[in-house]
């Protein structure tokens, strides 16, 4: 390795652990050793990992300051003198020593700063989001197993200019990169860069200041270490075990742009140590024996026309050296596209026109043609496009979506249909909401400046279908409607269609089937844990219906999603089949033997870590609370989302305990043998407010049309003592129930 590179990362590393000794030193007198120390982002949800990355190496869990110093010794023990002049030659060893030292130090450093009250950071007025929480990490998992996140990119730096930073950004989001943001060049960050030019940033679209300082990248390898422990189910303290599983399924990488110092190259050193390789827009003396995992690309020695030719080669050059296998493939439209603009918000002072809302009529039909009914590749727009409208304005729009194909079948419509909302928010600039005849679609006016109209949703919808559903679609067709007219024409039609799906889908229930469908894309992060979904009930993550999976098998009969033979009932009133039993033993690696459906005390189903909401018993209500994904607070059991997740996720087993969809609490198979909602003594708000009308639905159907109101949620009780009394007068009626155990 390069003698100079290898100095740099002994060097920095002595600086960085110091320095993280010289701040323990002062905290501890300060604050004393029994301080707690934790992260938490910008939103105030935290981890229960301690800090992850040295939870994770190391298998100890750093909850207060006095735990410090035992780690920070193990740094100083990795550390190797300088080397100065040619009397000691540095070693590729003694540097990625020198690297961990610094990646434990960094995230010891940031600890003491939580105590100190000075993270997440603040700078220029603009709240940086710190480390990535628990929540957050599982729903990246999510995206990671479904394979629409691919990678994901570490910058240091700043880019050469404001434009760079905009270009480099965009090009990692449309290939579905998720960017983590850290340290300066030269005093810029790229997130002034990026904040500058009004580019939106935070866990929504993927892109996420960590802090300015370099120390701060540590929170995306905290990221990275959570994912191993607990997608891979891998015990922290099996350090090897751990880099493997992040050299395997992470795919990071470090993006350094800017010139080197001693901070970032020992930085650099410990993110190698972990599997990231790292590519630099500088050059990079000698990398002799290392030039597989140390990049050098100077930006200026980049051949390409411009700046922004250079950026895109340059993230080009950072996906080919982790080998991510891009799912996502070029869409013939003027904006970018990809996940990563899934989230994105246009407001309404940066919006050209909108379509629908509250204020137009709208809808989105997607119907099945014959082979010969309609011509691929086809797209019209009927009415005033874009650009013939006045600014600003709502109007009216029917999307017409035909596809035709020889294994498309009338029940794969509404799954296919659903897939409009996600496939037209990927374009950049393009914000869409709802489905059936209440979308809401906004265009902003950059994407229109650059080109975007209407019709470009017809190549979205064309090459989306073709890529995710080639299997069931050979051809795709769409008419855009904006003449107001024909819109209502349309309404009528489709409003029609709607109600015999809902039908439809009413009467396929548990019963009416003999075949049920697995999931088991969580295995490649949970590795025993099968979803089994019925009619009704979704998959744990709330994104697979039975009829999603009948689809997704017919495009890919290998796939994932496998029919399972109810056969043989078992025990009609818990829900249990001998064939749903044996599947799960043989795809469970021989861990389950048994699986109910409408029990949670008796063999529930295994939790992995992407679940929207938990059930848990609660002994002393003699029911049971559910928590939501979405809601940060602690629950009368005395933990929130993230603690129950530690107990129950990683694809176990709990009786007691279970993941599950939001919308499965308002079926009527939620826990029917422990009595369903009537044993619901706590409830996270969000979940009443959102189901609401579904919610109140089912507790009619069970005879207590009052009974939304008797449960007990983040307001009314956040403690058992507190509980008890409310239950007690409101008269819940899982009081007087039988006893739950
Ligand atoms: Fe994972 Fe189950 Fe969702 Fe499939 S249905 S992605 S296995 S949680
Ligand atoms: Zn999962």
């Amino acid at each position: 390795m390069s003698r100079l590179v290898a100095t740099l990362a002994i060097s920095g590393a002595h600086k960085i652990v110091t320095r993280a000794g010289e701040m323990l030193e002062s905290a501890l007198e300060k604050h004393g050793p029994d301080t707690p120390v934790a992260f938490v982002d910008r939103d105030g949800a935290g981890t229960t990992y301690g800090l992850p990355v040295i939870y994770a190496l190391t298998g100890k869990k750093i909850s207060k300051l006095g735990d410090i110093p035992e780690i920070l010794e193990a740094a100083r023990g990795m550390l190797t003198p300088v080397p100065d002049g040619d009397s000691v030659q540095p070693d590729l060893g003694n540097a990625l020593n020198a690297g961990v030292a610094a990646v434990f130090a960094e995230e010891l450093i940031k600890g003491i700063e939580f105590v100190e009250g000075k993270q997440p950071e603040v700078r220029n007025g603009y709240k940086y989001n710190g480390p990535i929480s628990d929540v957050q990490t599982r729903s990246w998992g999510v995206a990671m197993v479904g394979g629409s996140m691919s990678g994901f990119a570490v910058i240091v730096g700043a880019a050469k200019s404001n434009e760079v930073a905009v270009k480099i950004v965009r090009e990692l989001q449309s290939r579905g990169q998720l960017v983590f943001l850290s340290s300066t060049s030269d005093g810029r960050s790229i997130v002034d860069q990026l904040l500058e030019e009004g580019i939106e940033l935070g866990y929504n679209t993927y892109t996420v200041p960590l802090g300015s300082d370099t120390e701060s990248a540590i929170y995306a390898a905290g990221y990275a270490a959570r994912a191993a422990i607990s997608f891979g189910n891998i015990p922290a303290g099996n350090t090897q075990d751990i880099i493997d599983f992040n050299k395997k399924h992470c795919m990071a990488y470090v993006l350094c742009l800017g010139p080197l110092d001693d901070v970032k190259v020992a930085t650099g050193a410990g993110a190698l140590n972990l599997g990231f390789p790292i590519i630099c827009d500088t050059e990079v003396p000698d990398l002799e024996g290392v030039e597989d995992v140390i990049i050098s690309m100077p930006f200026d020695d980049i051949p390409g026309e411009d700046d922004m030719e250079r950026a895109r080669k340059l993230v080009q050059r950072c996906i080919e050296t982790r080998g991510i296998k891009l799912k996502i493939t070029e869409m013939p439209i003027p904006v970018s596209f990809g996940p990563a603009f899934e989230g994105e918000i246009v407001r309404r002072a940066d919006m050209q026109a909108e379509w629908g809302g509250k204020n137009a009529v709208s809808l989105e039909w997607l119907r099945m043609k014959g082979m010969d009914e309609i011509e691929d590749g086809k797209f019209t727009v009927v009415g005033p496009e874009v650009l013939d409208i006045e600014e600003g304005s709502a109007n009216p729009i029917a999307v017409i979506v035909e596809v035709a194909g020889s294994k498309m079948e009338k029940d794969f419509e509404p799954v296919l249909e659903r897939q409009i909302h996600n496939f037209v928010n990927c374009a950049e600039g393009v914000q869409h909401i709802g489905q059936r005849d209440s979308v809401w679609i906004r265009i902003s006016k950059s994407a229109v400046s650059r080109g975007f109209q209407l019709k470009h949703l017809g190549d979205i919808l064309h090459a989306s279908l073709h890529n995710d559903f080639g299997a069931i679609v050979d051809k795709v067709q769409v008419t855009i409607y904006t003449d107001k007219a024909k819109v209502g024409e349309f309404t009528e039609q489709a409003r029609e269609v709607y109600r015999e799906r809902d039908e439809r889908m009413a009467g396929i229930t548990d019963e009416a089937v003999d075949t049920y469908y697995s999931c088991t894309l969580c295995q490649s992060f949970a590795p025993n844990h099968v979803c089994i979904i019925p009619p009704e009930r979704t998959g744990l993550c709330g994104a697979y219906s039975w009829l999603d999976c009948r689809a997704a098998y017919e495009i890919n009969p290998t796939g994932p999603n496998q029919p399972v033979i109810k056969g043989t009932i078992i025990d009609a009133d818990k829900g249990e089949w001998e064939g749903v039993n044996q599947f799960v033993h043989e795809r469970s690696n021989r861990i389950f033997d048994r699986f109910t459906f409408y029990s949670i005390m008796d063999a529930p189903m295994t939790t992995c870590g992407c679940c929207e909401a938990v059930t848990m018993l609660i002994p002393e209500a003699n029911g049971v609370l559910v928590v939501s994904r979405d809601d940060p607070s602690i629950t009368p059991a005395g933990m929130t989302f993230t603690t129950m997740m530690g107990t129950v996720g990683g694809g176990q087993q709990t009786p007691g305990m279970m993941g599950h969809s939001k919308r499965w609490l308002a079926s009527p198979k939620y826990i029917p043998f422990e009595g369903g909602l009537k044993r619901v003594v706590w409830l996270s708000k969000n979940i009443k407010e959102e189901f609401a009308d579904e919610l109140k639905a089912a507790c009619a159907r069970l005879g207590e049309p009052d009974l939304l109101d008797k449960i007990a949620d983040g307001d009314s009780a956040t403690t058992i003592e507190e509980l008890l009394p409310f239950l007690e007068e409101k008269g819940h009626p899982a009081l007087t129930m039988a006893p739950i155990i």
